[in-house]
Parts: structure tokens; C-alpha cells; sequence
């Protein structure tokens, strides 16, 4: 019953995950010699955004651009966030990389300046080498009591291993005794221990003692548990970010509160403390910093107050590089009476390369409505896809977007199975675009709430 639960549970997550906006973007689509492919790994066009974001990663790989950012200015719908996707995931998976729209650092449970803080450090990695002593030797006997009921879990023993030095007897607990049986050891044979995880690996047989070593004749291959090998040390690597630290350290949330996303503020002491520790183990050689990526979407939303918070934070040597996102032109810098290109301050703007999106061809328009049809494993006629595009072009490529999805449920409703023309035009008719919803409320205006706002109030632009 469990099994069945879980299973159709995670069905669900799979087909949630694979309709998500730019889930079929899976990289930048460059060639080796980081020139864009036309239409590669889910990305069409927008031939020198792509370049240059490329360039953008080969920095990012050198570790020549931290503490600068990089703005993606173009008009709305134009792949801003999509060529920030590409470039997350042609990052790998061990620079972090954090994402978050402007408006999101409005909320009541902390202060701009702490979301921001947050975000910050979730885009900072830290790789840190943890050593753990590893025994190996020869087993020379092994015990294990069986219970009166059977059962794995309730199994104790003994193993005595034989290394250089001395014999050491260990207390087998029940994981380490179905480690055994898993890697089927015995006396005789050399094997692993980790200490600190319990972790048994064999490694081979040792024949020297002699009824072994009779039973499998002369010729046998001889293994022998190197001397002064015994002990070994084995390094591991673990990846968290800057803010798993702190919302882990932080003495009011527990780790738990990384599942909820509930971290409520945290204390600066904590932060410095932990800022030292982490200091601390980069002088020792045990942790690096890896400067991942932070992408704020509709970074016009931001305030004077954050823009100074950016400037400041970029200049940490810790900063990770931020990438930012705006459909704006020349606006209001929010909080202040002055206006500026992207509604961004200057000296924040100096700090920034800018790339800029362009409009879409019909033919790129096309070519993106067939991956997304693809990625939503939606069948479509060639004369309804022509459609689509002529729509894609008059109104908008995230309209067309949408009515993939939507003409796939008229025609199933007609129990079709390749969308046809009439599909498209049926969920067109049912479903506005932005245009036509304008017109839509002029000639309605005076029956709406709120219809005496007088113009221009609320119109940045
Ligand atoms: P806005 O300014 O409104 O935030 P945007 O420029 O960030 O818009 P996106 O959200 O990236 O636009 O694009 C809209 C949709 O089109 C998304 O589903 C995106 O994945 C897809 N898309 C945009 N450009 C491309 C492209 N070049 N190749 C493939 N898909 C694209």
C-alpha cells in the first residue's frame, strides 16, 4: 500500500517538474569553441546573448569574475530567464546557483536586506575536505550471535582484523554485519574499515595462512596486505552553501527548517561566526569558497535600499556573481523620485555587463512552439502549429506557449489525438491575450472598480 503511494506520489512530481516553463532548456547550446548552435539543448536563437552569456560561464569556470554582475535587459518574453537557466545548468552541480524574482524580497516574516542576505549566501558554495581514517587488515576471525528469531537488524559480533602492528577487535553492529554478508568476507580475506562511517570494503585476500594458501596452489595469485599500508587516510568531499550553514548553526531553526524554507531571520552574530570558522579552514587547506551564481528576475522591482545592499555585497570577497533580469526601459528607480535606465541606479549599472535579448523571427517562434510540443508530449498538425506561430507573432510567444497545453485539452475533450486548427482556434477564442483583453476593458472601462485612477498614475514607463 506504502509502495503504491509512494510510487504514484512520485509519478506526480515527474510530470509537475517536466511542464515547468523552461524545462526543456538544458544548457546554453554552445559548440566547444563556446559559439552558439542555432537551435541546441532547447535553445533557439538569440544567437549573441548566448555568446556572451557562454562567455560568462568560461569566467565563472576560471574563477576570474567574482564580486560582478551581468545584466540580461530585452523586451518581455524574450528568453532572459531562459538564457539564465542554460546558463545555471551548463554550470554543473557544484556551483550553486539561487534564483529569485524582485518582488519576492517584499515579505513580512524578514527585512529586504535579510532576504537579500539569504539569497546571497545560498549562492555561495564552500567544498569542504573532511579526512577519515580508514583501517585495513587482514580478518582473522569473525563472530557474530545469532538471534533466537531471525533477523538482521537485532544480529551482533565481533570481527577481529590482524594489521601490521596489532589485532584490533571491533564490535560489530548490525549495518556492518549486513556490510559483510554484502561483500561476502571472511577470515582471510584484507578489507577496509571506515572508521567514522563503519563502512567495510574488501579488498582482496591475503593467503598467508597456510590452509588457504594450500587449498589454492602455488600459482595463485599472491595478495598480500601491503605493509605500512595499513592505515590509510581518505578524503571526503562535501558541498553545502553558506546558508545551510547558518540555518543550520542558527540556534532557532534546526536543519529541518531547509526542507520548509521557514528560516526566519538570522543573527549576524552567527553569520560572523561562521564567516571565521570558514576563514579558519581555508587557511588550513580544508574548505574553498566556490562563487556560484545568484539571478534576480525583475530586478526593477528592487528598492534604493537594495540596490546599495547589492553594491555593498558585491564587493565581499565571497560574493558570487549576480546576474540580473529586466523588461524595463528608462523608469523610476523604485523609492525615489528619479528615473533611470532599467530603473536601476548608476552606480549599480557601471558594476553590470550588459546583454541584451532581441525579438523573435516567425521561424524562431516556430521552432520553439515545436520543442515546446515536443516537451509536452503534444501532437500537433502541421497547419494548427502555422497557426500557432501566426498567433505566436501577432500577440505574444508566451501566449502561444500557453495555448499548447490548452489546445491539447480541447482536443482530448473531442477525444482527437493530434491537435488540429480548431483547437487553436477554440481555446484562442476562450482565452485573451494581452491585446485584446486591453481592448477589451477600454470599451468596458466605465462598468470596472477603480476606473477613476487618473492616467499616467501607476504608468512608469
Ligand atoms: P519577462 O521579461 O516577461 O520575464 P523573459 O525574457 O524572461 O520574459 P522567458 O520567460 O525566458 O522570457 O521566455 C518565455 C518562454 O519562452 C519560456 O517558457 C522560455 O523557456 C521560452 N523561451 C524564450 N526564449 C527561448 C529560446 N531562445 N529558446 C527556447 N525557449 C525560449
Amino acid at each position: 500500500m506504502t509502495a503504491e503511494l509512494k510510487l504514484s506520489e512520485s509519478r506526480d512530481l515527474t510530470r509537475i517538474e517536466r511542464i515547468g516553463a523552461h524545462s526543456h532548456i538544458r544548457g546554453l547550446g554552445l559548440d566547444a569553441a563556446l559559439e552558439p548552435r542555432v537551435v541546441s539543448e532547447g535553445l533557439v536563437g538569440q544567437l549573441s546573448a548566448r555568446k556572451a552569456a557562454g562567455v560568462i560561464l568560461q569566467m565563472i569556470k576560471e574563477g576570474r569574475i567574482a564580486g560582478r554582475g551581468v545584466l540580461i535587459a530585452g523586451q518581455p518574453g524574450t528568453g532572459k530567464t531562459a538564457i539564465a537557466m542554460g546558463l545555471a545548468k551548463s554550470l554543473g552541480q557544484e556551483t550553486p546557483f539561487a534564483m529569485l524574482s524582485g518582488s519576492e524580497i517584499f515579505s513580512l516574516e524578514m527585512s529586504k536586506t535579510e532576504a537579500l542576505m539569504q539569497a546571497f549566501r545560498r549562492a555561495i558554495g564552500v567544498r569542504i575536505k573532511e579526512e577519515t581514517e580508514v583501517i585495513e587488515g587482514e580478518v582473522v576471525e569473525i563472530q557474530i550471535d545469532r538471534p533466537a528469531v531471525s533477523g538482521a537488524a537485532s544480529k551482533t559480533g565481533k570481527l577481529t582484523l590482524k594489521t601490521t602492528e596489532m589485532e584490533t577487535i571491533y564490535d560489530l553492529g548490525s549495518k556492518m554485519i549486513e556490510a559483510l554478508g554484502k561483500e561476502k568476507i571472511q577470515s582471510g580475506d584484507v578489507i577496509a574499515i571506515d572508521k567514522a562511517s563503519g563502512k567495510i570494503t574488501k579488498l582482496g585476500r591475503s593467503f598467508s595462512r597456510s590452509r588457504d594458501y594450500d587449498a589454492m596452489g602455488p600459482q595463485t595469485k599472491f595478495v598480500q596486505c601491503p605493509d605500512g599500508e595499513l592505515q590509510k587516510r581518505k578524503e571526503v568531499v562535501h558541498c553545502v552553501t553558506l546558508h545551510e550553514i547558518d540555518v543550520i548553526n542558527s540556534r532557532t531553526q534546526g536543519f529541518l527548517a531547509l526542507f520548509t524554507g521557514d528560516t526566519g531571520e538570522i543573527r549576524a552574530e552567527v553569520r560572523e561566526q561562521i564567516d571565521t570558522k570558514v576563514a579558519e579552514w581555508r587557511e588550513e587547506g580544508k574548505a574553498e569558497i566556490v562563487p556560484g551564481v545568484l539571478f534576480i528576475d525583475e530586478v526593477h522591482m528592487l528598492d534604493v535600499e537594495c540596490f546599495s545592499f547589492l553594491n555593498r555585497a558585491l564587493e565581499n570577497e565571497m560574493a558570487p556573481i549576480l546576474v540580473v533580469a529586466t523588461n524595463r526601459g528608462h523608469t523610476q528607480i523604485r523609492g525615489t523620485n528619479y528615473r533611470s535606465p532599467h530603473g536601476i541606479p548608476f552606480d549599480l549599472l557601471d558594476r553590470l555587463l550588459i546583454i541584451s535579448t532581441q525579438p523573435y523571427t516567425e521561424d524562431e517562434i516556430r521552432k520553439i512552439l515545436d520543442i515546446r510540443c515536443q516537451e509536452e508530449d503534444v501532437e500537433m498538425s502541421e497547419e494548427a502549429k502555422v497557426l500557432l506561430t501566426k498567433i505566436g507573432v501577432e500577440t505574444s510567444l508566451r501566449y502561444a506557449i500557453h495555448l499548447i497545453t490548452s489546445s491539447a485539452l480541447a482536443c482530448q475533450k473531442r477525444k482527437g489525438k493530434v491537435v488540429e486548427m480548431e483547437d487553436i482556434s477554440r481555446v484562442y477564442q476562450l482565452f485573451l491575450d494581452v491585446k485584446r483583453s486591453t481592448q477589451y476593458l477600454m470599451e468596458f472601462q466605465s462598468q470596472y472598480m477603480f476606473n477613476e485612477v487618473p492616467a499616467g498614475v501607476g504608468n512608469e514607463e
